[in-house]
């Protein structure tokens, strides 16, 4: 897709907005665009770049993302909400037309990377409650103090906040800027190759530097993305990113949202939506976090498709679907028979959210009771139901400690230390 209407070629060293931002490395990519690690030649840090397509309906999208963005930043003048900040944005002239380009606060890994880095293990749970409060304020704001719904949380659009300071300080903790173009950078591929090695070698020297002690690496990526935490303090701190999607409430223009696996019941069966969705996806992300797998992966199957399974998963985790709920969308008709029953999927197998988690996944019983007492309030099938993010920042579950935490943390770090 790097052609007419599509994404810029971005090399290392290239320049944006006349000379203040100079691309480092690529960071990750999506559907609409290409995020790169820039240097800011103006603030003397590190941010991320985000690079949209330039066809007419992506230039479009980019600009209701940056009108949210900028609607998220200027109501945190502080910076404590846990939502991504926009720093900057412009327009960028390349071959292949106008890109809108967005300047974000330049994060770690996310949470994604970091579950495929633990290898789908289990998280233990003292982080996982870090992380959902960090979730939750960003949602608890989102909704509550600027009326939007973020409409596709997951995994993915999680970002750990980087801990080593190099965003802030590249030049004393040793991850110098590259500033002009390497040299036979227009040789392409093989060129980047080279000059991504020489960058990772030269960022596991830095890591191995700053420490003097060990840390533990918690993201996957190299260079000055590298997302390093000390085992001393457990704070783990993450931001909601990615409004590509987002909307105001009073304000939406898409029926089909959020991303499958995380996506609401009344989406499927497409009977109105608002906030709550966003919480029906957070409660399938912390799930996923403390245990490893997705709490609801639907797949087709003979003779019924993926929604009306995904309907089935869900009855045979949280009960049977209120009828008045299972009848009551546009869409009930494809999936429910006027009794309120699945039309195609008959036998269903229950297994609530405790038993799973003993039985699955191994977790002593009053945790799991716990846990399950956090999440199954807001996997309500009637979306009034379901606690605000507000009301669930106040969940005991979310203050509680395990015991035995630090010998957990040490054995589950043990494979990803660096001794310095
Ligand atoms: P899209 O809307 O195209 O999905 P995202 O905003 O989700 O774009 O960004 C795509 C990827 O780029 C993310 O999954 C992440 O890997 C990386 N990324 C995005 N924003 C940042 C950031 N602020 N700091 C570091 N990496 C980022
Ligand atoms: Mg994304």
């Amino acid at each position: 897709s790097y052609r007419k209407g599509g994404y810029h070629a971005v090399r290392i060293g290239d320049q944006f907005s006349g000379g203040r931002y100079i691309a480092q490395r690529k960071l990750g990519w999506g559907q609409f665009s290409t995020v790169w690690l820039a240097y800011d030649t103006h603030t003397s840090s590190y941010v991320a770049l985000k690079i949209q397509k330039s066809a007419q309906h992506f230039s479009q999208a980019a600009l209701h993302e940056i009108e949210l963005l900028q609607a998220a930043a200027d109501g945190d003048t502080e910076n404590t909400k846990c939502v991504v900040r926009l720093i900057d944005d412009f327009k960028h002239a390349g071959p292949n037309g106008q890109h809108l380009c967005m300047v974000l606060e330049f994060l770690g890994d996310s949470l994604l990377r970091l579950i495929k880095y633990n290898r789908y293990k289990a998280m233990e749970l003292n982080k996982v409650r870090e992380i959902c409060k960090c979730i939750l304020t960003g949602l608890d704001y989102l909704h509550r103090e600027l009326g939007m719904i973020h409409s596709d949380l997951k995994p993915e659009n999680i970002l750990l906040c980087s801990t080593i300071d190099a965003a802030k300080d590249p030049i004393r903790s040793g991850l110098r800027p590259i500033l002009e173009k390497p040299e036979g950078n227009q040789n392409g591929a093989a060129t980047m190759n080279l000059i991504e090695k020489k960058l990772k070698r030269r960022a596991r020297r830095a890591v191995a530097k700053i420490s003097g002690r060990r840390v533990s690496i918690v993201g996957l990526s190299e260079t000055p993305t590298k997302t390093v935490r000390s085992l001393d303090g457990i704070d783990v701190k993450c931001k909601v990113v990615d409004f590509g999607n987002a909307c105001w409430a009073d304000n939406k223009f898409a029926e089909e949202i959020q991303t499958r696996q995380y996506r609401a019941p009344e989406v499927i069966l497409q009977s109105g939506y608002s906030f709550s969705v966003d919480m029906w996806s957070f409660a399938c992300t912390a799930f996923e976090l403390a245990t490893g797998d997705m709490l609801f992966a639907p797949k087709d199957g003979n003779g019924y498709g993926e929604d009306e399974d995904h309907l089935a998963l869900m009855m045979e985790l949280l009960g049977k679907i209120p009828r008045k709920i299972a009848i009551g969308g546009a869409r009930s008709k494809d999936y429910f028979d006027r009794h309120g029953d699945l039309k195609r999927i008959r036998r269903l197998k229950y297994w609530p959210l405790d038993r799973l988690l003993t039985d699955k996944y191994k977790l002593p019983e009053a945790e799991a009771r716990e846990f399950a007492d956090f999440l199954c309030p807001i996997l309500a099938f009637e979306p009034e139901k379901r606690p605000t993010a507000q009301q669930c920042l106040q969940h005991p579950w979310l203050n509680l400690r395990a015991q035995n935490n630090e010998d957990h943390v040490e054995g589950q770090m043990s494979n990803l230390q660096i001794k310095g």
